[in-house]
């Protein structure tokens, strides 16, 4: 399954995913239309400090099996089967807070949807971008990053390069480093010309 994957050590904390998020998932799909809609669509992905980093993008994992499916009683929470993704129907949501409960990321919120007039809150959460799937777009979030603090594709295979790029950064690292520690070549000159003046004597 292909997912979006975080890297949160390149994340500049600059807010543009959550925006795109909101508008992609808006009535009008329109910066200006998503600003001005009642209800206004929230983002589905949150950007807030991180325990090692300056910004971390906290989203849905998509998870196989996923606990928030489990959780969820009226089954409003299913598998869309051509992606993978972990998707709510607000239309069974009854906002009992069991799949937030259940969920060990806290990417869960409850919120207006305007699919479902009428109802004050219904469970909100990243969608993987499904529909923009089906078109052949990757998620509007990934797009948008500048800095490919989100990727997308499948995860294995994005953690397979980032281990190489990390394994290639630190050899280069070493290789700097014994650099580095090698002597100058003025310094290895005068050594020899205080050795020489030491070995003939005062
Ligand atoms: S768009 Fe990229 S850099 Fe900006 S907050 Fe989102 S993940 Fe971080
Ligand atoms: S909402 Fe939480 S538990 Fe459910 S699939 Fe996403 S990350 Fe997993």
């Amino acid at each position: 399954m292909n997912t979006v994957v975080v890297h949160p050590e390149r994340c500049v904390g600059c807010l543009q995913c959550a925006a795109a998020c909101a508008v992609a998932h808006s009535r009008t799909k329109t910066l200006y239309g998503a600003v001005s809609e009642e209800p206004r669509t929230p983002p589905r992905i949150h950007v807030g400090p991180g325990p090692a980093t300056f910004a971390f993008p906290n989203k849905c994992r998509h998870c196989d099996p996923a606990p928030c499916m489990a959780a969820c009683m009226p089954r409003a929470i299913g598998r869309d089967a051509p992606t993978g993704a972990v998707l709510v129907d607000p239309s069974r949501c009854i906002q009992c807070g069991m799949c937030s409960m259940a969920c060990p990321f806290g990417v869960i919120r409850y919120r207006a949807d305007w699919r479902v007039p009428g109802r004050p809150s219904v469970a909100v959460k990243c969608d993987n971008c499904a529909d923009r799937q089906r078109s052949g777009r990757v998620p509007a979030c990934v797009e948008t990053c500048l800095v490919r603090a989100l990727e997308f594709g499948d995860p294995n295979e994005l953690l397979r390069e980032e281990t190489r790029r990390l394994a290639r950064q630190v050899s280069v690292g070493l290789r700097q480093g014994e650099e580095a520690r090698k002597e100058p070549p003025v310094v290895a000159l005068w050594r020899g010309l205080g050795e020489r003046q030491a070995a003939v004597g005062p």
